[in-house]
Order: C-alpha cells, then sequence, then structure tokens
C-alpha cells in the first residue's frame, strides 16, 4: 500500500522528534494481556530486503521494536497497545493473548 504525502510528513516529524526510551515504563511484558505477533511473511522489508516501512519501529510508544530486518519485538517491555498492528500498512501484525500459567 503505498504512503501519502500526510503520512511521509508524519514520519518525517515522528523521526525527528526524540524517541522515547526502552524500558521507561518497566518491565511491561509482565502484566501485559496480548502481545504482538509479526508474520514475516507480510513484513515489507523482510519481503523486500530492504529497509523499508518500520511503522512499527517508528509508532511504538515504549520503543521496544527492532529497526532491523526482520524486525524484533522486546516482549519484557512490550506492554500490548496494539499501536504497532494498527500502524502497520500490510496487517502483518496481531495480537495474540497471553496465556498466564
Ligand atoms: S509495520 Fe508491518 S510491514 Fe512494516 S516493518 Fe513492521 S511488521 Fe513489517
Ligand atoms: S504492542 Fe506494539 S506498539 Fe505496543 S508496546 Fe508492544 S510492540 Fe510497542
Amino acid at each position: 500500500m503505498p504512503m501519502t504525502d500526510t503520512k511521509k510528513d508524519y514520519q518525517k516529524i515522528l523521526g525527528s522528534v526524540q524517541k522515547p526510551v526502552k524500558g521507561e515504563a518497566g518491565k511491561t511484558g509482565t502484566w501485559s494481556s496480548k502481545k504482538p505477533v509479526i508474520d514475516l511473511e507480510k513484513c515489507i522489508p523482510v519481503k523486500s530486503g530492504k529497509a523499508s516501512c518500520f511503522n512499527c519501529w517508528l509508532y511504538c510508544p515504549e520503543a521496544v521494536v527492532s529497526r532491523k530486518i526482520p524486525p524484533e519485538i522486546d516482549l519484557e517491555y512490550c506492554k500490548g497497545c496494539g499501536i504497532c498492528m494498527e500502524e502497520c500498512p500490510v496487517k502483518a501484525i496481531t495480537m495474540e493473548e497471553v496465556k498466564s500459567v
């Protein structure tokens, strides 16, 4: 899905704003009830082999997504908010229930 100019502008602005620091909110993974799972067969940088998209990295409020191929999510600090899922242009991310033990 092509990015609109508005989205590009927004990414530019967000890219210039200081990103949050991983772990600022503590080990959120201990209480979150959902976790994101990336379908690597749909993920744009994995499919293209190029450093593109990374909306999940850009929009994650906890800075727990890596900007590499494939993107990786540190579930110890992920709070399960689902923003990455909302912002993924190809619906490669799903939120799965965390089973309590
Ligand atoms: S937003 Fe979706 S397509 Fe883009 S890098 Fe993240 S998982 Fe891949
Ligand atoms: S659900 Fe996604 S956006 Fe939310 S904290 Fe976890 S990785 Fe970041």
